[in-house]
């Protein structure tokens, strides 16, 4: 996969952040765009992309992510002032077909929360693996990360 490929002509957020595509924006920078996703789970429901066309986390330059970071912080104090819903805020990434990624142009999700909304994650929040198996998969995954480095 290439890291920072130039806009695409098939992909929607890069019509967006080029102008062409229709959005409602709340910010525009040179690094990223912030806009209402088209079907909000709650209203006010953000999305943060970058302007270039990355597909997969991996492949954001880590400042691009930092920025994105920031940039949720910001439009996160924003929802709670803007009158909208907003008790509380989800962040949410979704990197792969497996994760539930739909776009496959790097997006965050800025989602208002509030008490008895509709928003659903459905998971075993409540499994119990044993201390070993913790030990045994934090393992797996810090052999991972020095093969890495
Ligand atoms: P994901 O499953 O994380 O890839 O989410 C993709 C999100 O993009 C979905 O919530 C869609 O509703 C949203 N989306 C798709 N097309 C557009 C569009 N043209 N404008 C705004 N949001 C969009």
């Amino acid at each position: 996969m290439e890291m920072n490929e130039p806009s695409r002509t098939d992909c929607v957020f890069c019509a967006i952040a080029s102008g062409t595509g229709e959005a409602s924006m709340v910010y525009e920078g040179p690094l990223l765009i912030g806009f209402l996703d088209i079907n909000p789970v709650n209203e006010g429901h953000l999305l943060i992309a970058p302007t270039n066309h990355i597909s997969d986390l991996a492949d954001l330059p880590p400042e691009t992510l930092a920025a994105m970071a920031t940039l949720a912080q910001r439009l996160a104090a924003g929802l709670r002032l803007s009158g909208l819903r907003c008790e509380g805020i989800n962040l949410f990434y979704a990197d792969g077909e497996a994760a539930g990624q739909e776009v496959f142009h790097s997006h965050l999700h800025v989602i208002p929360r509030y008490e008895g909304d509709p928003f659903q994650i459905t998971a075993d929040w409540d499994s119990q693996p044993s201390r070993a198996t913790l030990d045994r998969h934090a393992g797996l995954i810090r052999e991972a990360l020095r093969n890495r480095s």
